[in-house]
């Protein structure tokens, strides 16, 4: 789905000057070959045109730049790692880039608090390693964590791959640091787990995809560190088998299952297909795969993940099983997991969902989301892969063998609407970690709560009245 290119539009040269005296002249990108990777994402899906990427260092330096653009009516777009998935951080009208990357300080590891405060655009991974140093654990992990940063992780409200034991990007915030559109510094940084002091605007901010302002730093929360992790990759016959070893590992890992990632036949085969250094490890093909990881802070996640897997064979439940024994196996396992989004472009146009289910519903959802889809676009084949645990699945279906890219895409909408409507029958999400951003902001309205929405309307209304932040996302 190709956005089509607008023009830069110009910015008052005085106002480049002024913007330029906030972050310096090295940090105010004006060169249209330097802008580029802003406004461009990995996938080609997006493409935006912007007169001018600032890129500040610090918050006073964002409070400026917001102040500056709302006396002048000036769109920012706020960006961090540019790895999001529905477009929000592409600047489609000429907007302004306000790029995070630069605030990349971690501000404080307090190990006996278990918090650690970072600036917004600190890479996910610096993150988790921070941690790690400290023998803490920073949880949130997605295939993206080389390059998506805490301030992108929260706007986003980021899910990932271990939100099945340690919950959502939400649920990892204590406190945030904000600068609003007129360039006021909410400072709501605070470590308290226990805090009723009135309105949660915290959470106003998270996963507002950067509409109602730029977050600068946040205040995270750390875990014990896992002693032990055991990875299983499991193959087996179908989402309905797959969904009766989730219930035996829950019932025997308990908080332990951290991970119960849901891979189709077709996901894996794309990535062993297009990714580099990647092997099936287990010997024969299967329908259906399940990557499944136990994190312990005792030596015992062996033990219990050989019950879980016993347990599934006698059953019947399972068909094969490969365990990783050792670390070097393990990052195989996930690499084949985190391929999968990349290793879906060679093969031509691929429509994209990221939707969510009850998770006892995900086996009924696949089989007739495959069956409306194939019916819709004769050949179309879906892809669907994801994080079972959390009835959340990447439903995405690739173009048939053969077609016509653009034809196929052509046909997002159509597509869209067939799933969306099983989706919501079913009582799932249309967005369920990805966000709105452009991509889903049409439908939002249709499949929303009335007053929600309209409450919505009223908090941006509110918080941004003059619509410079991130304008056109989310609503
Ligand atoms: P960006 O892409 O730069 O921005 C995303 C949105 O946040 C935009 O609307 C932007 O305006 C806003 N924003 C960014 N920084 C700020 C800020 N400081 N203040 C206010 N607004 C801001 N997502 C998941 O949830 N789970 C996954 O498992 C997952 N896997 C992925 C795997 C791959 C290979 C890729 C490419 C992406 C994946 N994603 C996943 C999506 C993406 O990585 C996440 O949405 C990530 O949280 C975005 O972080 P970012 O720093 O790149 O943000």
């Amino acid at each position: 789905m190709n956005i089509a290119k607008p023009a830069v539009p110009p910015l008052d040269p005085q106002l480049i000057e002024k913007f330029r005296a906030i972050v310096g002249a090295k940090y105010a990108v004006t060169d249209q070959t330097d802008i580029e990777p802003y406004v461009t994402e990995e996938r080609d899906l997006f493409h935006g045109r912007s007169p001018l990427v600032l890129r500040p260092a610090s918050t006073a330096e964002v409070a400026a730049i917001c102040k500056l653009a709302s006396e002048h009516g000036i769109a920012l777009v706020p960006q961090g790692g540019n790895t999001g998935l529905v477009g929000g951080q592409t600047p489609h009208n000429g907007e302004v880039v306000v790029s995070l990357r630069r605030m990349d300080k971690i501000r404080e590891v307090d190990a006996p608090s278990n918090t650690m405060t970072c600036e917004a655009g600190v890479v996910l991974q610096v993150a988790q390693q921070r941690a790690a140093d400290a023998d803490r654990l920073f949880p949130l992990s997605l295939g993206a964590e080389g390059s998506c940063t805490i301030g992108g992780n929260l706007s986003t409200n980021a899910g990932g791959t271990a939100a099945l034991a340690y919950g959502v990007a939400r649920e990892m915030a204590l406190g945030l640091e904000v600068v609003l559109a007129d360039g006021r510094v909410l400072n709501l940084l605070s470590k308290l787990k226990k805090d009723n002091t009135g309105y949660d605007l915290r959470n106003l901010f998270i996963g507002a995809e950067g509409t109602l302002g730029i977050i600068t730093a946040a205040t995270l929360k750390l875990f014990p560190k896992p002693r032990a992790i055991e990875t299983a990759f499991v193959g087996l016959a179908s989402p309905a088998q797959a969904l009766k070893l989730l219930s035996i590992a829950q019932v025997e890992a308990a908080g332990t299952l951290t991970s119960f990632e849901l891979l189709s036949e077709v996901a894996v085969d794309f990535s062993i297909r297009h990714g580099i250094d990647i092997r099936d490890p287990l010997e024969a093909k299967h329908r259906w795969y399940v990557l499944m990881e136990l994190s312990s802070p005792r030596d015992d996640a062996r033990d219990t993940l050989e019950t879980i897997l016993g347990k599934g064979l006698d059953h019947g439940i399972i068909d094969d099983a490969a365990i990783a024994a050792n670390l070097s196996q393990r990052q195989a396992f996930w690499k084949l997991r985190d391929e999968m989004s990349a290793a879906q472009k060679p093969e031509g146009g691929s429509i994209k969902h990221d939707i969510s289910v009850p998770v006892a519903a995900v086996p009924d959802f696949i089989a007739e989301a495959d069956a409306a889809v194939v019916k819709l676009i004769p050949g179309a084949r879906p892809v669907p892969f994801g994080h079972l645990g959390d009835g959340n699945l990447h439903y995405n279906v690739s173009q048939p063998v053969g077609g016509n890219a653009a034809d196929f895409l052509a046909r997002w909408h159509e597509v869209n609407a067939v799933v969306f409507e099983i989706v919501l029958r079913m009582g799932g999400s249309i967005s369920a970690e990805h966000g709105i951003g452009v991509l889903k902001r049409d439908e939002l309205p249709e499949v929303k709560d009335k007053v929600a929405i309209a409450l919505m309307r009223q908090i941006k209304a509110m918080l941004d009245p003059l619509g410079i932040m991130n304008p056109g996302k989310v609503l």
